[in-house]
């Protein structure tokens, strides 16, 4: 199975992509990720993507493109994917449309993440992750039950994003209407999309998510 999840910066993507990891042994593709390694490892890519992460805006459709194509490679043909942050524009829906057909896949559910701007500004300012599993928390609405111990692993090292601050997070939100919602008639030409209300309960998002997969 092959699904995307689309939705603004702060929708909960990638926290319901770790649970369908985590319950249907599927892989979680998240550029952004794999993005913040390259910066982190210092390659050419993380060099060129570094500046234009850091102020809101997306990095080049070849890189993210040939980044999830290494990925998918790399991995068992019967491994389901959970695209996460990709496509964000209309030459990515269409690099992955090819990208999938050379690997012999094809995209099941689209499922987009409905969410209320404002209230998602105060989500992404507010999250951390464990900096040693990447357990993700948030200020207000998920600390860990020990101050400053994280509860997956027992870690005391946390970090935040760089790019997870006002100015930068609206510049992404800019991003995502201007270039990433167009992509969405692409896909509910081919009756693949599947809206849910992204503002709900953590678990609840999970539930409606299954619903549609098991549908
Ligand atoms: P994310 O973790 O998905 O919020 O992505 C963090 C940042 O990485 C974005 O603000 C972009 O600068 C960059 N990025 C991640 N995925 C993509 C993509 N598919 N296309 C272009 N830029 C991306």
């Amino acid at each position: 199975m092959n699904i995307i999840l689309l939705g603004p910066p702060g929708a909960g993507k990638g926290t319901q992509a770790q649970r369908l990891v985590e319950r249907r042994g599927m892989r979680q593709l998240s550029t952004g990720d794999m993005l913040r390694a390259a910066v982190k490892a210092g390659t050419p890519v993380g060099l060129e993507a570094k500046a234009v992460m850091e102020r809101g805006e997306l990095v080049s459709d070849e890189i993210v493109s040939r980044l999830i194509d290494a990925e998918l490679t790399a991995m068992g043909a019967d491994t389901g994917a959970i695209f996460d942050g990709y496509p964000r524009t209309e030459a990515q829906a269409q690099a992955l449309d090819e990208i999938l057909a050379a690997h012999g896949r094809k995209l099941d559910y689209v499922i987009e993440l409905d969410v209320n701007e404002d209230a998602l500004v105060e989500r992404i300012t507010g999250r951390f992750t464990c900096a040693n599993c990447g357990e993700g928390y948030n200020d207000d609405y998920k600390r860990p039950a020990q101050l400053g111990v994280c509860d997956r692993c027992g870690s005391t090292e946390f970090k935040r994003r760089p790019d997870d601050n006002e100015q930068t997070v609206r510049t992404r939100m800019a991003e995502y209407r201007a270039k990433t919602a167009p992509i969405l008639p692409i896909y509910e030409a081919r009756g693949i999309v599947h809206q849910i209300n992204g503002m709900a309960e953590i678990d609840q998002v999970t539930q409606a998510i299954e619903t549609i997969l098991a549908g």
